[in-house]
């Protein structure tokens, strides 16, 4: 569970400009505060009568020095604010990424699924599956495999837009999170991550690899579970492979035909 500090820090935008604000005003009220106290405190006790004519100096010079301290605390205790965020946040991405792709993991990616359905728009859920990845690993061993699933990585980021999300869900599998897409551009989105991966054969020189993926796609309206989800994603996939592997299978459901 996230502690209440990280939250607020979540909330916080620690960027330049929030911390110029920050050590400016948290300065200003120590330096009243406490120039004031110090003061105070020094001319009701045992400052000889004569140096009250410096009056006006001292609290000068004293606001001065408390401004400069205060000033170098808040600049500190910012920057290991904003040291201690930035690690916390390092960590966090690399718990959530796949160490082989850069992917979100699995549960990072269902996780961040869960949150993400827009209510009324259309949305679309994609599983990916590499065609006949045992081959390759038979054939030209692991290593050869761990590339082979680099290269489709990168033809699928390619062909996503920004506001979708990606996850390796299995060992070669993928799922893809299309926002706000109509039927027709969740189709031609998965065909061209299907095609991407075609044409990343052309760098990936391996005698008798032909990299290829098959698809299942759902789109969807209405919020849905996720088991039953992936089940009708699963459904289509299984449905590609069938048919010769290398496809796209999709189907809506909240709309018109049901899978
Ligand atoms: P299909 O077209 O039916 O999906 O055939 P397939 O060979 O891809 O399916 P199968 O499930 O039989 O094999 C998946 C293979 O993916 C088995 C496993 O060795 C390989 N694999 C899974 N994760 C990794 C990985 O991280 N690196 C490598 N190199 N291979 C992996
Ligand atoms: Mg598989
Ligand atoms: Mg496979």
């Amino acid at each position: 569970m996230q502690s209440p500090v990280y939250k607020i820090l979540d909330r916080i935008n620690l960027s330049s400009h929030t911390n110029f604000f920050f050590i400016l005003i948290g300065c200003v009220l120590t330096t009243c505060a406490l120039s004031d106290t110090i003061s105070l405190y020094a001319f009701n006790s045992s400052l000889p009568e004569m140096m009250f004519k410096y009056e006006v100096e001292i609290r000068k010079q004293t606001f001065i020095t408390t401004f400069i301290l205060s000033t170098t605390f808040f600049s500190f205790f910012l920057y290991l604010l904003k040291h201690t965020d930035y690690l916390r946040k390092e960590l966090e991405n690399k718990i959530r990424r796949d160490s082989l792709t850069g992917l979100l993991t699995r549960e990072a990616f269902l996780e961040d699924f869960k949150k993400q359905k827009v209510e009324g728009n259309n949305d679309a859920f994609l599983i990916i599956d590499a065609d006949l990845f045992k081959t390759i690993n038979d054939t030209h061993g692991h290593l050869a495999g761990d590339r082979a699933l680099i290269q489709i990585t990168q033809a699928l980021e390619k062909g996503i837009r920004k506001s979708d999300s990606i996850g390796r869900i299995g060992g070669e599998e993928f799922a893809v999170h299309l926002k706000n897409v109509n039927y027709e551009l969740a189709v031609d989105i998965a065909e061209r991550l299907r095609k991407n991966v075609k044409a990343a054969n052309e760098n990936f020189d391996l005698e008798g690899v032909d990299l290829s993926v098959s698809i299942g796609a759902v789109i969807y309206k209405e919020k849905i579970d996720l088991p039953t989800l992936m089940t009708k994603a699963d459904r289509l996939l299984y449905k590609a492979k069938e048919n010769g592997r290398n496809r796209v299978e999709h189907n809506r459901i909240n709309n018109k035909a049901v899978v």
